[in-house]
């Protein structure tokens, strides 16, 4: 049973993290006119109200976007962000949070094509009305996105950027991302792929990162964000990872100036954190074509 909705967690800490790196990986694809697909396995509902309904319960971008929306000091690739969340508030009254489908469809040009999974019956009506008027060039599917995924790899320009980006709810999902990142990679070594996880005190989410760390890639980048120490019942995320696959070299530097201003501006308490890591081999021969 589906019961995780997105609009809860609008714009939090892990958004911003995931967004950021989510932009970055798509202004990379940009800087060649060849057509690129960005392909979202779990595309939630595309855009949030903030100031109303689910997200204004718990109201967690207020730990999140809200500590960026006023900054005049933001590192370059935090501030084009920020800006682009800006955009789609017209009156500059933070109103509105985009979800990943949006900020591909504010960047991608006309050439490139967006293919959308949403399961939530809910969230993916939703889903469809916001990008109803945007045709063939976008795609959205009620579907499983990663049951899906298998099937458009390798995309027809050879270039995309593949999110994988579950609510983990059902510990499944830490097995299907491997199984999917696996049949992915075989099909289509040089995609980019950005998986996104909880940081939790649950053993699959501590395993997640060996087991991604040992898939067949020449090139990955973990980046997390601790906002807070791990809570002494043993329960809520205390922060959140993007594991990179095939990043662009340009990624690690971003990040290495922008962690260190977030760790400041998102922290929760003292134990507030960043890791940043990253692997590359020239040795590996799994990956016909690279
Ligand atoms: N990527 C979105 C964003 O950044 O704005 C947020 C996605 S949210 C973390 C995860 C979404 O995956 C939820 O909306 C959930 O309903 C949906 N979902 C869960 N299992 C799914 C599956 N197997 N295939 C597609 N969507 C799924």
């Amino acid at each position: 049973m589906l019961s995780y909705r997105h609009a809860f967690h609008a714009g939090n800490h892990a958004d911003v993290l995931k967004h950021l790196i989510e932009v970055q990986l798509l202004r990379h694809l940009m800087q060649k006119d060849k057509p690129f697909w960005y392909i979202d396995t779990h595309a939630g509902a595309g855009c949030y109200a903030l100031d109303r309904g689910f997200a204004a319960q718990n109201a967690e971008y207020e730990n999140g976007i809200s500590r960026l929306w006023d900054r005049d000091d933001l590192p370059d690739a935090l501030a084009d962000y920020v800006s682009l969340v800006k955009d789609i508030n017209p009156d500059k009254q933070m109103k509105l949070y985009p979800g990943s489908p949006l900020f591909a469809l504010h960047l991608l040009r006309e050439q490139d094509r967006l293919r959308l999974f949403e399961l939530h019956p809910a969230d993916s009506e939703i889903l469809q009305q916001n990008f109803a008027a945007e045709g063939a060039r976008v795609q959205v599917q009620s579907a499983d996105g990663f049951g899906a995924l298998k099937a458009l790899l390798p995309p027809p320009s050879r270039r995309a950027l593949v999110l994988i980006d579950p609510p983990y709810e059902d510990k499944q999902d830490y097995r299907r991302v491997i199984s999917a990142l696996g049949e992915g990679l075989k099909r289509f070594a040089n995609g980019i792929y950005a998986v996104w996880y909880p940081q939790l005190q649950r053993i699959e989410a501590k395993q997640l990162h060996e087991q991604l760390k040992r898939l067949p890639v020449k090139s990955w980048l973990h980046v997390a964000l601790s906002v807070q120490a791990p809570d002494k019942s043993g329960f809520g995320m205390h922060g959140s990872g993007m594991f990179v696959f095939n990043p662009p070299w340009t990624l690690y530097g971003i990040l290495q100036e922008v962690m260190p201003y977030l760790v400041r501006q998102l922290a929760q308490d003292a134990q507030a954190s960043f890791i940043l890591e990253k692997h590359e081999s020239n040795s590996h021969s799994g990956n016909p074509g690279q």
